[in-house]
């Protein structure tokens, strides 16, 4: 490895400390500044130029949607794409520009099919904002518990194993997902694409952006918390900690995904968070007795909810494992490809 390759993957890596952007000037306009105030070697400094869209070059369309981020806009930027706009407070314009690089650079170098295509992002304290290519598909989410679509077994387990390709090819990356979850899937004509990879930091400074319940949780979070996060929620409000995401916590909420998939509804469904935090924290699992499936498709549950995250398999494993799964036969010819049916597909 050479110097400039070993500080590159050093400074992507989305868990350390963050990068000081030493420039006198908080409205970072002008990209020059950032490249003589930055700590980074040069050349790293240059390949993040390259990611740098400047805000006017790009035309915002309709809103697509809100998150935790702030609101996601289709807009245009050479053919369609969404654009993540960043509703952070801007008392702290360093911190967060400092973040966001750090986000970005975690971004930038993922390249597989089951990733959503990192176009670039503009860095231009306060307008911060990711451009991605833009998913014409409905999320998992909306499959499952909006339109309630039925996965069959070998859908369900070309899904899985789709996710599980993505994830797996992450983690070889040093990237942690941090907040996988059915919303963050997309299916588009039976391809999963995994988006919001390593963003978490950045959203901790968008907290304030959303409804959350009495504990500052956002809806809809709490069941892809692994013990070990959820136990160091018990005394913090989220956005004050430093919550332990690891490789581990995201095979966690794979699994969460997997029983969304087989069950239609999430695990602990109508309880609420502090006795899914209390349960969870001790170790109790959702109950599998009224879930219609065999031994192995539960065991596979079973090993990603794990109280021990070194009891939990990696993706590696899990493809192995979701490989071995039978198929159901199909009428076709079996060497036919497996795909969504017409009610599951976009
Ligand atoms: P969340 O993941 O919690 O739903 P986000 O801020 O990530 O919040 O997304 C908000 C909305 O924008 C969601 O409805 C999501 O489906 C949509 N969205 C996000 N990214 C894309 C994309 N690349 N293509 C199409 N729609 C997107
Ligand atoms: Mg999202």
């Amino acid at each position: 490895r050479t110097a400039s390759q070993t500080s590159e993957s050093t400074s992507t890596d989305s868990d350390r400390t963050p990068v000081r952007v030493d420039s006198q000037d908080s409205q970072v306009s002008d990209s020059e500044t950032i490249t003589d105030g930055h700590r980074w070697p040069r050349q790293n400094s240059l390949s993040m130029r390259e990611w740098d869209i400047p805000w006017d070059e790009l035309k915002m369309h309709e809103i697509i949607g809100t998150g935790r981020f702030g609101i996601v806009y289709r807009g245009q930027w050479h053919g369609d794409v969404a654009v993540k706009v960043l509703n952070v407070s801007y008392q702290n314009d360093k911190e967060i520009l400092e973040q966001f690089k750090n986000e970005v650079s975690t971004f930038r170098k993922t390249r597989h099919e089951n990733l959503i295509l990192f176009m670039g992002a503009c860095m231009q304290p306060p307008k911060l904002a990711i451009v991605t290519s833009l998913s014409k598909g409905m999320t998992l989410y909306t499959h499952i518990h909006l339109r309630k679509d039925k996965f069959n077994m070998n859908k369900t387990t070309n899904v899985a194993q789709q996710i599980s390709q993505g994830m797996g090819y992450l983690h070889a990356k040093g990237i942690i997902h941090k907040d996988l979850k059915s919303k963050n899937i997309f299916v588009e004509n039976g391809k999963v694409v995994i988006t919001d990879f390593g963003l978490f930091s950045v959203t901790k400074l968008c907290f304030g952006n959303r409804k959350c319940d009495s504990l500052g949780i956002p809806p809809g979070w709490l069941c892809y918390l692994a013990p070990e996060v959820m136990r160091s929620l018990h005394a913090h409000q989220p956005h004050e900690v430093e919550l332990p995401f690891s490789k581990a916590s995201d095979v966690y909420a794979f699994g969460t995904v997997w029983y969304e998939l087989l069950c239609g509804e999430w695990p602990f469904k109508g309880q609420p968070p502090e006795a899914v935090i209390w349960q969870v924290g001790k170790g109790m699992k959702q109950p599998l007795a009224n879930l219609q499936a065999s031994r192995d498709v539960k065991d596979i549950l079973m090993l990603c909810w794990s109280y021990r995250p070194g009891d939990r398999p990696d993706f590696i494993r899990l493809l192995n494992i979701l490989d071995k799964l039978p198929k159901k036969r199909l009428a076709r010819s079996p060497s036919h490809p497996i795909h969504l049916s017409k009610s599951a597909e976009s």
